[in-house]
């Protein structure tokens, strides 16, 4: 077939699905029939020129909203040099990555990877080869809690736990205890002599934004230490400034042995990290892991411009104004819907509301209002703007938000 001949083919077989998704993607996903053609801060605008406001980001992921300058530059500077050469040679943006985070963080090494999955992924490996590596082979167990979320992977979610993600999939992966969240005395009890580490999210998004308190994530610390486990903070969500800080854990005064992140790191481009101490990462040595994508140029430079962004003298103060405003706002709209709305949640700018009806009632009617918000586990709707949100775009949020609460209100009564 000639060249032109099969995109004429592909255009007509497109053009049949414009009033909704095309069969051709495979249905893992219950998407909204939305598409949209650009994006400008915290606005994504479809072909017809409607703006909708965003405050799902990506699920948390474009921090600095959509096509950011520096990002963009940062992208289309690095294309124009190199895309790819894998880890059979050294790469210098992953060093210079690398480098940053070690000097902003707990950790003393990163392992680059794709995803928030592969990164959790490769934490629970790195507990695994620890004990291994220190002569303790028979502890592999790793203690994970309700409503957790790691990934989709096999191992993810075995260690999330979460029957919905686990049926048809067969016997899940062994080696995870899961204890209530936030039960301290349930993850002591759960600590035996296989057990090789703790692993939790310092404050979950995708189980409906439920915050560990910062005594209960002192108290895993000093279990790990007593027990010599390793504590595994998954960040995928709530790091990368979500929280107010560059990462959750600076709001405990402790710090984890290891740490997953992804999703806002790479500001939309596909990019996850393992970060660790040098003790937790003795047993990743050479040949043990790896990824082909893994720190690919691209995604080291765009990771790098999004790094430099957040931590610009200002930047996360703002994200903590911001995250406040947003919350009182949020406590006068639950005020004003106390029909619907139950309890406002969250830590940063990761931040939700639970709501009496499902979550998806009111994510349709906030697109209703052209705006956009995430649902999450336990009835809760996630509002998770772009880092540098600015303060009218929240008070607009908030106006939208009300209006489609309104809209819920009226349709149920
Ligand atoms: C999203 C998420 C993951 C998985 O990330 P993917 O990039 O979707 O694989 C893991 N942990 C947490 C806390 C997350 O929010």
């Amino acid at each position: 077939m000639s060249a032109s001949l099969a995109a004429s083919e592909t255009s007509t077989k497109a053009a049949a699905h414009t009033t909704g998704p095309s069969p051709a993607v495979m249905g893992t996903y219950a998407r909204q029939n939305l598409v949209f053609e650009r994006g400008e801060g915290a606005w994504l605008i479809t072909a017809a020129g409607d703006r909708y406001l965003d405050f799902a980001s990506g699920i948390a992921v474009n921090v600095l909203g959509h096509a950011h300058p520096r990002l963009v530059a940062a992208l289309t500077e690095q294309a124009g040099k190199l895309w790819h050469t894998s880890n059979l040679y050294r790469v210098e943006g992953q060093e210079r990555l690398a480098e940053r985070l070690v000097a902003s963080t707990f950790a003393d090494k990163v392992f680059f990877c794709n995803s928030g999955a592969e990164a959790c992924e490769a934490a629970i490996k790195a507990v695994r080869r620890y004990h291994y590596v220190s002569g303790k082979p028979e502890r592999w167990r790793i203690v994970t809690f309700s409503g957790a979320f790691h990934g989709r992977t096999l191992a993810t979610i075995a260690a999330g736990g979460n029957d919905k993600y686990l049926e048809g999939f067969g016997p899940p992966v062994e080696g995870f205890d899961h204890v209530p969240f936030g039960d301290l005395t349930a993850a002591a009890e759960a600590i035996g002599p296989e057990t090789a580490a703790i692993m939790i999210e310092p404050a979950q998004g995708e189980g409906g934004v439920n915050v560990a308190g910062v005594e209960f994530l002192r108290e895993l610390r000093e279990l790990c230490d007593k027990h010599g486990l390793l504590l595994v903070f998954d960040e995928v969500q709530c790091g990368m400034g979500r929280s107010g800080k560059l990462f959750a854990y600076e709001w405990t005064g402790i710090a984890p042995d290891l740490m997953p992140i992804a999703k806002g790191i790479g500001g939309g481009f596909p990019l996850g990290a393992l970060l660790a101490t040098e003790d937790a990462a003795k047993g990743l040595t050479a040949g043990t892991h790896g990824s082909t994508f893994g720190g690919n140029p691209l995604a080291m430079a765009v990771g790098y411009a999004v790094l430099d962004a957040v931590l610009e003298p200002g930047f996360l103060d703002g994200v903590q104004q911001k995250a406040l405003r947003l919350k009182q706002a949020l406590a006068a709209v639950k005020d004003s819907h106390p029909n619907l709305v139950e309890e406002v949640r969250g830590q940063g700018l990761l931040t939700g509301i639970k709501v009496k009806v499902a979550p998806a009632e009111v994510v349709k009617a906030a697109i209703g209002e052209k705006l956009l918000v995430a649902g999450a586990s336990d009835n809760v709707v996630r509002l998770l703007p772009p880092l540098n949100v600015a303060d009218e775009e929240i008070a607009e949020a908030i106006q939208r938000l009300s209006r489609a609460l309104d809209r819920v209100s009226a349709s149920t009564t």
